[in-house]
């Protein structure tokens, strides 16, 4: 049953309130994390359908992930709406490029290739420009920054020396000549890319007067979120869809802007009220996702940060009940690390926190894997996001073969979506029941069966999804990144968490050379890092454990750095609680010393002996981190606990 206007706003604080009803003209909330922003603009779709004054179908909700998308279709869908268009830029765009693209030019879209590095290996080749593989994935990354910034090859080499870009192992002038190239091998081999569907969408509406009013009068309500992360040629689509009309909501966190490096500016949200002077501006200030500790950490972050989002200078004020200490611990290794965690992990999960509620966090891809073996010799369930190999997967390759042929040949079958992908996978080794037994076969079975539950997801959400629908959401998780979901911890980087909250979060490898970077070169791009840091510590509801390693592998030296961004959080004269070397406990062993119960390293007290562990134990958890997660974990403690937004407007 769908809630009553006022129900929607009943759940609201008076300026989350005030920005969802306000339904003409430019809004612009500028707000911190966890301050309710994607739940008012979902909340202001809401009361506006459901209100009678808009119509559903004339909304256009863009976010930056299909994930973000899909939750906030559902998050409309419990609230009673639906048909609402809620698209990632690139989904929209290419929905739109596809049906006009013949009407105006007279032949269909050519197709979106996944990857560049085919095109940039060739283009290479014919420039004369040796390449590896790492280096043809650099020149791709600087190729899609410089289309998405509407940097053209011929300007290339002067703009980038004026914003300061170095690409490692190229000058300026030869990535421009082998962008010039690649733009060449791609055309003559008939592709359009990622960027290019988005360039193809403003085209058209640029081009054709016919296709701009169609798309206008189809959508007349614009939302966008996490609009700090807009790059500028998804600004001129916005603009070109919005025409004359100002009727557009934007909402972000300048200090949440972790995608400069790929082409993404602050800029259009610091400016927009300049660029609309009659725009409503409303700041929120309250946090709703984490606990006062948690918060302090954020805030610390913040307060330090430099760059033009200081210019609104935000301290967010916590609305949760007071929780556990964030932890700060030091590890001799990367294995003892991820031990660590793994453990730690694995005692919450006993304790009776769903792995769904628990991520672990860090800077690079190749982090991940220390981690997964870690997770995998404890059975710990996990998914990764975002280092996401899913879609790289032959059988993943080999099903989205079969089923664009499906497609093709025109497959359909009267008993929908999910029936005709099932049967078109079957091909590929899908069966019902999963193999017995664990290993490849097992594996292969696993990807296939996540293609299924995500057809069965298409399909919910879209009773008349096709398999070409089906296609298209299934390119753009490929082009995003993203995996089907299910239910494990979350081994996710920064960059993929953004916009999600966990219970639990661990940040891993919190050191210099990894947070910030070591290719962090000039303030600016440390600055980055720092608001990866702070994405990163305002994912956490309760419970925040940070974690660095001394050393990469077991037995090396210990040459690294805590992360300088750790200097001001970490409470006055601790150093981190320090941890033992796998090596070393395998060592001491062997000697029959009382151990630790839980780290294993041996006791040297009276105390610890009567304890059964070691005092500062690194792998032991406060008993009050286990009370508040479940005290959290309880609906009906959760539900007394969370602040109702009266409460405070009493008090203020
Ligand atoms: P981010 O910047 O990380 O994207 P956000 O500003 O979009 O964060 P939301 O994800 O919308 O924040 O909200 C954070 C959490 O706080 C969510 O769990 C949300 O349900 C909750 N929340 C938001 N507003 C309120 C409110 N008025 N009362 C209670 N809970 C709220
Ligand atoms: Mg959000």
């Amino acid at each position: 049953r769908p809630a009553s206007a006022d129900a929607v706003l009943a759940v609201l604080d008076p300026e989350q309130r005030q920005a969802a009803t306000c339904l003409d003209g430019p809004v612009c909330i500028l707000a911190g994390a966890g301050t309710g922003k994607t739940r008012t603009i979902t909340h202001r779709i809401a009361y506006a359908v459901l209100s009678g004054r808009w119509r559903p179908q004339n909304v256009l909700a863009v976010t930056f992930t299909t994930r973000a998308a899909g939750e906030m279709r559902a998050r409309l869908r419990e609230l009673g709406v639906a048909g609402v268009q809620a698209r990632t830029f690139h989904s929209a765009a290419l929905r739109q490029a596809r049906y006009f693209w013949p009407q105006v030019y007279r032949t269909e879209l050519p197709p979106v290739v996944e990857s560049k590095l085919r095109f940039v290996a060739e283009a290479a080749a014919r420039c004369r420009v040796t390449v590896d593989l790492p280096g043809r994935r650099d020149l791709a990354s600087e190729i899609e920054w410089a289309k998405v910034s509407n940097v053209r090859p011929d300007d290339y080499p002067a703009i980038a020396e004026k914003v300061g870009r170095r690409l490692a192992g190229f000058d300026p002038v030869t990535v421009a000549r082998v962008f010039a190239a690649y733009e060449e091998v791609r055309r003559e081999q008939g592709y359009v890319d990622l960027e290019d569907v988005l360039l193809c969408a403003a085209a058209l509406l640029a081009d054709s007067p016919k296709v701009a009013a169609e798309v206008r009068a189809q959508y007349r309500h614009f939302v966008v979120d996490e609009y700090q992360d807009v790059s500028p040629v998804q600004q001129t689509l916005l603009d070109l869809w919005l025409g004359e009309r100002s009727d557009i909501c934007v909402v972000g966190d300048a200090n949440q802007t972790i995608y400069s490096f790929a082409g993404a500016t602050p800029s259009y949200l610091l400016n927009f009220a300049v660029r609309h002077p009659d725009a409503t501006v409303i700041r929120l200030e309250r946090d709703y996702r984490s606990t006062p500790q948690v918060v302090r950490v954020a805030n610390q972050l913040l307060a330090e940060a430099q760059g033009p989002a200081s210019r609104y200078r935000l301290t967010l004020r916590a609305q949760r009940p007071d929780g556990p200490e964030p932890t700060f611990t030091e590890y001799p290794d990367e294995v003892a690390e991820a031990e660590g965690i793994a453990r730690s992990v694995g005692e919450l999960i006993r304790r009776g926190v769903p792995p769904r509620e628990i991520a672990v966090l860090f800077r690079t891809n190749a982090q991940s894997e220390v981690l997964e073996q870690a997770f995998a010799e404890r059975d710990i369930p996990y998914l990764v996001r975002g280092a996401e190999r899913f879609f790289d997967r032959p059988e993943v390759r080999e099903a989205l073969v079969l089923l664009r042929g499906a497609l093709r040949a025109g497959e359909r079958s009267d008993a929908g979506l999910g029936a005709d992908v099932r049967a078109v996978l079957a091909a590929a080794g899908w069966t019902p029941q999963a193999p017995q037994g664990s290993g490849a076969v097992r594996e292969r079975w696993e990807s296939l069966a996540a293609l299924v539950a995500l057809a069965d997801d298409v399909a919910r959400d879209d009773p008349t999804a096709d398999l070409e629908a089906f296609l298209s959401v299934l390119d753009e998780r490929a082009a995003t990144q993203h995996a089907p979901t299910g239910d494990g911890v979350t081994l996710a980087t920064l960059h993929a968490a953004k916009g999600l909250e966990w219970d639990a979060v661990f940040l891993a490898g919190v050191h210099e050379g990894v947070i910030p970077i070591s290719y962090a070169e000039t303030a600016e791009q440390v600055e980055e890092e720092r608001r990866l840091l702070y994405v990163g510590v305002t994912r956490a509801r309760v419970h925040l454990a940070i974690s660095w390693a001394l050393a990469r592998v077991p037995g090396s030296r210990a040459h690294r750095q805590p992360s300088r961004f750790l200097d001001s959080l970490r409470p006055r004269g601790d150093a981190g609680r320090r941890a033992p070397s796998a090596d070393g406990v395998r060592r001491k062993a062997t000697k029959t010393v009382a151990r630790c119960r839980r780290c294993d390293r041996p006791l040297h007290t009276a105390t610890e002996r009567k304890l059964g562990r070691c005092v500062d134990c690194p792998a032991s958890y406060d008993e009050r981190i286990f009370a508040a997660l479940k005290s959290w974990r309880s609906d009906q403690a959760r539900e007394q606990r969370v602040p109702d937004y009266c409460v405070f407007t009493d008090a203020t």
